[in-house]
């Protein structure tokens, strides 16, 4: 396109300008926009920029639609309770009490997962006992679940609903305006001062140049700029990139959650506000939850966490293994699929703190650091910061001073210093550490550090992820020959498909038998359950940033573990595709990736920008 039919980039100016619609941006417009208009209409605060109105609140979603999240969710529902005192007799649909909880040891019913000879051993001793233990189905139910996972007096939610009600009464303020399918390209950065933010560019090509009806993404100029995208969020790498981590801090530790929401069969003897949490199968490491919602509804998914040290770690293929375990099945079968999705956790907690507020901007929820890895818990976390964050500009406001790192750090940081989230994040800091070095060692040092009220842990420094991937050959060693694999490898390539499935069919998984309602196809449930899509006139979200590094790179896991199957073989010179119409924007494809960059080892060489579309579900 010649430069002179280049529109021109419009501008706005604003107080506020926010970065995505998660709880963290919902905890902190509930609790800003009831107080900033008197009861009278008159502003209780003043604007900047329109000057006798009350200050001008704008945040932009990259989703097509508001509530298009994906999370569990079980919460105790502190934070949402200070906001919302009312919440459990609101309506909210999908929404119940919490009520009986269980945590479950899962054994391995076929035989195909990797376990360790100390866990082998247990299981033997487990099934030997299975007269006088808690044993069902190949099950051990623990016999108490530990205060700091339980979640008694707290709420089943779904995050979609939840977030419905939410907006619905934000936005009937009329204090605030939020702006679906509008993705945050970049924060304008000047002087290490962020002026607000720019809105990604429409009518381009693939590769983000300029096509038929081109709209150059406007700039939003704002005293605050409140980036709160998650925790692989554009915004928030690009001010980790600009102004570094406080020193120690990193983020490394990661999970890619998956999960289904499901019609339970109408006999099903699962209570609304049911909570089970598992782990030991599909794989030791992978953790798994069932929540029970009203009206025989049911959330339920695994997490694959960055210390899985398998080099395919594919959550689609697990998670139908372990639907289909004996315990869980016995409950799931005729049950059929209505939703699905996948979402990275950030689980460094506060290890992977990054700065939390600067000349113009703070950040919260999950990106900052908020995710508490020993209770299980986002969302509370999350909303928290956010009421605290607004309490902060309310004050800075009604003192007519500026946004500025200091004034935020003496308002917004003392707010969260003193509160729950952070003393709970300190206990929780290295509580996961014992997973570096393997499975038991991980839950003894959960245990260790949540009944300690982490006094004590088995520390260890969390490497990244790409650090500890092996080859495909040395995971498999012993179970693949070298000569299968090489098969496996040719017979996937040539229908362009990952490798992942065929390797779990040859090291003894069964095969899923599917049913065509809840058992079904990877494709089949981007189609049933995701309902993907991805508008046309974007860039691409995904890019693989050094080709030459993919060339070389042999494990090329970004294929194997892509949740939408959106990563694929490329055509030629081992630099794999990506179809955005997959893509399911997940974001573990970028801390997952086998290669770091040259220059930044704590960064991958997949870049996750702003984009549209995605799943379109209002129940995840
Ligand atoms: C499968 C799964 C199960 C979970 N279960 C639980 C549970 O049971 N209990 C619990 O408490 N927590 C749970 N969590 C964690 C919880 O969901 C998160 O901690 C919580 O959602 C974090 O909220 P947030 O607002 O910080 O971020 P997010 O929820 O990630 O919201 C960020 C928002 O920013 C948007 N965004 C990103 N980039 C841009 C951009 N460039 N422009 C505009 N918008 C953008 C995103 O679309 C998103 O809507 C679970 C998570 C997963 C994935
Ligand atoms: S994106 Fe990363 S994992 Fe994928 S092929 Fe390239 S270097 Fe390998
Ligand atoms: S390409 Fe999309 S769906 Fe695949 S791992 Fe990356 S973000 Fe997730």
């Amino acid at each position: 396109m010649p430069d002179q039919t280049i529109p021109d980039r419009q501008r706005i100016d604003v107080d506020i300008a926010c970065v995505g619609f998660g709880p963290a941006t919902a905890g902190f417009l509930a609790t800003l926009a009831r107080q900033l208009v008197n009861a009278d209409g008159t502003p209780a605060v003043e604007s900047a920029v329109l000057p006798g109105m009350p200050p001008q609140v704008l945040c932009y979603e990259r989703a097509d639609d508001l509530s298009f999240g994906v999370s569990g969710v079980v919460t105790r529902a502190r934070a949402l309770r200070a906001t919302f005192p009312d919440i459990e007799h609101a309506g909210i649909p999908m929404a119940a009490p919490v009520g009986e909880e269980k945590v479950l040891y899962l054994l391995d019913p076929v035989g195909a997962s990797r376990r360790s000879p100390a866990l082998r051993m247990a299981d033997v001793c487990i099934r030997a006992l299975k007269g006088i233990l808690p044993f069902e189905s190949e099950a051990l139910i623990l016999p108490w679940t530990p205060a700091f996972l339980h979640k008694h007096g707290g709420m089943v939610l779904s995050m979609g609903q939840f977030m419905q009600w939410a907006a619905s009464r934000i936005q009937s303020t009329g204090a605030v305006q939020i702006w679906p399918g509008t993705p945050v390209a970049e924060a304008l950065v000047e002087n290490n001062k962020v002026a607000g933010i720019r809105l990604l560019d429409q009518g381009v090509d693939k590769t983000g140049r300029p096509s038929d009806g081109f709209t150059p993404g406007m700039d939003i100029r704002a005293a605050l700029t409140v980036v709160a995208d998650g925790p692989i969020g554009p915004i928030g790498q690009q001010l980790d990139a600009k102004f570094g981590m406080p020193e120690g801090h990193h983020a490394r530790d990661w999970a890619v959650g998956m999960k289904f929401v499901v019609d339970l069969p109408e006999d099903t003897p699962l209570k609304p506000g049911t909570v089970l949490h598992t782990f030991g199968y599909p794989e030791p490491e992978i953790f798994g939850f069932l929540y029970v919602h009203p009206e025989r509804v049911a959330s339920l998914g695994i997490f694959v966490p960055s210390w899985f040290d398998s080099p395919v770690r594919t959550a689609y293929r697990y998670l139908q293994q372990w639907m289909l375990h004996p315990y869980l099945w016995r409950s799931l079968k005729g049950s059929k699929l209505r939703s699905w999705g996948a979402k990275t956790l950030g689980e460094s907690g506060r290890r992977g703190e990054p700065h939390l507020v600067g000349d113009g901007y703070a950040r919260i929820g999950e990106g900052s650091g908020t995710t508490n890895v020993l209770t299980g818990s986002g969302v509370d976390e999350a909303w928290a910061t956010g009421a605290q964050l607004a309490e902060a500009v309310l004050e800075l406001l009604k003192a007519k001073k500026p946004f500025t790192k200091q004034n935020l750090e003496d308002t917004y940081v003392k707010r969260r210093r003193a509160s729950w989230v952070d003393q709970e994040a300190i206990v929780a800091e290295k509580s996961r550490d014992g997973f570096q070095k393997g499975v038991v060692r991980g839950m003894m040092g959960m245990a260790l550090a949540g009944l300690t009220k982490g006094r004590f842990t088995l520390n260890s420094d969390p490497v990244p992820p790409w650090k500890r991937i092996p080859s495909i050959e040395d995971y498999y060693r012993g179970r693949v020959s070298s000569e299968d694999l090489a098969n496996l490898r040719d017979e996937c390539k040539a229908k362009s498909v990952s490798l992942h499935g065929a390797l779990m069919d040859k090291v003894g998984w069964p095969a899923i038998p599917f049913d065509g309602q809840l058992l079904v196809s990877h494709q089949d449930a981007l189609l049933m359950g995701g309902k993907v899509q991805a508008p046309p006139g974007c860039a691409d979200h995904v890019v693989f940033l050094y080709p030459e590094l993919c060339e070389k790179c042999g494990t090329k896991i970004c294929i194997e573990l892509c949740s939408g199957q959106a990563i694929t073989p490329g055509e030629k010179g081992g630099v794999p595709a990506f179809d955005r119409e997959k893509c399911v924007h997940c974001g573990a494809c970028v801390w997952n990736c086998a290669t770091p960059l040259p220059d930044n080892p704590e960064r991958t060489n997949i870049a996750f920008r702003a984009g549209t579309g995605g799943l379109h579900s209002a129940e995840n």
